[in-house]
């Protein structure tokens, strides 16, 4: 079986259209891991969550989908990230809103654990250092951890002879081997990418193959930065997806 892992659409349609497009052509997947932030800064909140319905999927909880709906306190997000998450609630409907609230924290499947920003702290903590990422293989019971909110495709190795935390960057069409040791995963960001590199990230999970493959795919940067600037989203939060930070 073939699993689709997104993460931080951070509704950016025409990115998450984009990258649906690449998973279709790479022979598409049966079931979509989303890892958190469908919403928050880009133009088309309702429409990202209408578009990940036609798909039989399983999300778990970002800060953004939370904050948007006044689920959590967003007076820690920055003045331009916090006025994009309020108006993106503004834009959603009661079923919309609903379901961001009911998304669970963290999803063990298999040999999976999903959490947006780490399994010790799923809303909030970033894992961008071996240090944090170390720590973190304490609190979950899989071999492999799925995580966002970074929006850095990267991979932490927890090398079992050693005790030692390992930092891989995954570059496009970099494939991890799974079945040796545990390994904490970001497949990147689909919406606002933060590694310097513009296109969107995504990884495809094979389950007979036990391969993860990260990809990065081009989509119109232009087309978002216009539909924002038409909603009156802050500028900066535009210019940034021209730079991929
Ligand atoms: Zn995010």
């Amino acid at each position: 079986m073939r699993y689709a892992i997104i993460s931080d659409i951070h509704s950016n349609l025409t990115a998450f259209q984009a990258v649906l497009q690449d998973i279709e052509a790479r022979g598409g997947v049966q079931l979509i891991w989303c890892l958190g932030d469908i919403v928050g800064y880009g133009p088309d909140p309702g429409e990202c969550i209408a578009l990940l319905h036609k798909y039989d999927h399983i999300c778990v909880a970002g800060n953004h989908d939370l904050g948007a709906i006044g689920k959590i306190d967003i007076e820690d997000f920055n003045p331009e990230a916090a006025f994009a998450c309020r108006w993106n609630g503004e834009q959603l409907d009661a079923r919309e809103v609903e379901y961001l609230a009911d998304l669970p924290l963290t999803i063990v499947e298999g040999d999976f654990t999903l959490a947006h920003g780490s399994p010790r702290e799923p809303i909030w903590e970033y894992l961008v250092s071996t240090y944090s990422a170390k720590v973190s293989f304490d609190y979950f019971e899989t071999n492999l951890c799925l995580v966002g909110h970074s929006h850095v495709p990267l991979m932490f190795e927890l090398v079992e002879e050693s005790g030692e935390c390992l930092l891989h960057e995954l570059s496009h069409d970099a494939a991890i081997a799974l079945g040796g040791n545990r390994l904490i995963i970001n497949p990147g960001g689909v919406g606002q990418p933060r590694d310097g590199d513009p296109r969107a990230g995504y990884a495809i999970y094979d389950s007979e193959l036990q391969i993860i493959r990260h990809y990065r795919v081009p989509y119109d940067v232009a087309l978002t930065q216009q539909r924002m600037r038409e909603r009156g989203l802050p500028r900066r939060l535009a210019t940034r997806l021209s730079q991929g930070w």
